[in-house]
């Protein structure tokens, strides 16, 4: 019997591939211009970690989380996102001992989900946190950094929403009074939510279901029972992208789904997701490395959702190197294309991306297997070619063939 990969779980294929490595790499260059260097953090932490920091009652640590019990009988899970783990490795390792830390990871997150498009339970997400900075003007500028590389991938119709949620000092007070409006509207939450109302009534606002939508419609926003220390952060928050002409929307009902967040929450929405229409999300966590045992650090952070970001861009637009396939006719003309500092050396060395054919079949065939490769171009040295020192260049696309030098093919292709 064939075995297929896990619900949930996909191959990402060579097409995909390109595009991803064209998408870190150029996060790894914009990023870098605002300072953040990579941190690499295990896949698989201690299940406490995710527990205390996400939430007990949050749907990720409730019912996604795969949890698993090791050989010794420790419980240990599968990371379902990426900030938890580098405040861990943070913390451990006196990262703090720097005033200001700028991280960036990439990598594999799980979660168990229904798999649907742009839904899936291994998905990829890039993320960033700065770590020790207090100031407004400091989350303003990681969403900057967000919307700079979104622009140069080229993301079209994006929205990027931001709110505040309050902190240690005005959120059991906005919690009261969200617990009060919902009081008399339990019975239209889902299931799941009147569950949890009374533990955590936030989680009702950030729920997808269409009954908590409606119910929290005009549920009392968190800007409003903002305390004066949050609603001065927020507003610098507000000024600083105004004067970095990031354009943004308030969102007073936008919840995040993790616990951790404090003061400023904010997400990137795009057309062209359907229901999924979340491409990134992040916000301050002003109380998560203490809740880890470790000194009071002010955060910020986002991560990105590598899936749902792929669907959105052309793939055209990536991986733009031409595919030449090169075809040596005879032994002697297969020497002068494998030997060192031959026909192939001289091609990569000039940066083209070359595949040899090493079959023995006629030109005819040979010549419909690389067009099988998706060659756009093809060369081939047969003995007329190795006897004047030329090669014959086709391009598979106009249909044209040219007997010329191979300096001047180089040239053609790069051009
Ligand atoms: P959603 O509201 O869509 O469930 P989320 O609030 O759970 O997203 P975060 O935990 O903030 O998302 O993660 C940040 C980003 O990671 C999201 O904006 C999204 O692009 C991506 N993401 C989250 N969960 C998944 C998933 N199961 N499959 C693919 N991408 C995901
Ligand atoms: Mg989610």
């Amino acid at each position: 019997m064939q075995i297929n990969a896990i619900r949930g779980f996909s191959d990402i294929l060579s097409e995909d591939a390109a595009l991803w490595a064209e998408m870190e790499n150029l996060a790894r260059e914009v990023f870098g211009l605002y300072g953040f260097e990579e941190i690499r953090v295990p896949i698989v932490e201690r299940t406490e970690l995710f527990k205390r920091t996400i939430g007990d009652t949050t749907d990720i640590v409730e019912k996604q989380m795969y949890t698993f019990t090791d050989l010794k009988g420790d419980s240990l899970t599968l990371r379902p996102e990426g900030t938890a783990p580098v405040v861990r490795a943070y913390i451990e390792n006196k990262l703090y001992t720097v005033p200001v830390q700028r991280l960036f990871y990439f990598g594999p997150m799980f979660r168990y989900e229904r798999p649907q498009k742009g839904r899936y339970r291994q998905f990829h997400q890039i993320g960033a946190e700065l770590l020790g900075e207090l100031a407004p003007s400091s989350d303003a500028e990681v969403i900057q950094m967000l919307e700079i590389y979104l622009d140069r991938l080229g993301l079209k119709d994006k929205t990027i929403e931001i709110n505040t949620l309050g902190c240690a000092a005005c959120r059991p007070a906005y919690r009261d009074a969200l617990l009060l409006f919902l009081k008399d509207k339990v019975e239209d939450l889902c299931e799941n939510c009147q569950r949890r109302v009374e533990k955590n009534p936030l989680r009702a606002l950030d729920c997808k279901s269409a009954k908590c939508i409606e119910a929290t419609q005009n549920a009392p926003s968190t800007i409003d029972h903002a305390c004066a220390e949050c609603s001065e952060h927020f507003n610098g928050v507000k000024d600083t992208l105004e004067k970095m002409a990031v354009t943004f929307e308030i969102n007073p009902r936008m919840v995040r789904g993790l616990d951790y967040y404090t003061k400023t929450a904010f997400e990137v929405t795009a057309t062209g997701l359907g229901a999924q229409n979340s491409v990134a999300a992040g916000g301050r966590y002003d109380n998560l490395t203490k809740e880890l045992s470790g000194p009071e650090v002010p955060c910020f952070g986002f991560a990105i959702g590598f899936e749902r970001l792929a669907m959105l861009l052309n793939k055209e637009n990536f991986n733009k190197a031409k595919k030449v396939v090169l075809i040596a006719l005879g032994d002697d003309a297969v020497t002068a294309a494998l030997k060192k500092g031959g026909t192939l050396d001289t091609l990569r060395e000039a940066g083209l991306r070359v595949i040899f054919e090493h079959s023995e079949a006629s030109v005819k065939s040979k010549m419909k297997k690389a067009n099988k490769l998706g060659a756009d171009y093809v060369l081939i040295i047969g003995e007329d070619e190795l006897k004047e020192g030329t090669v014959t260049f086709k391009d598979m696309e106009k249909g044209e063939q040219v007997k010329t030098q191979l300096s001047d093919i180089i040239k053609m292709v790069k051009a």
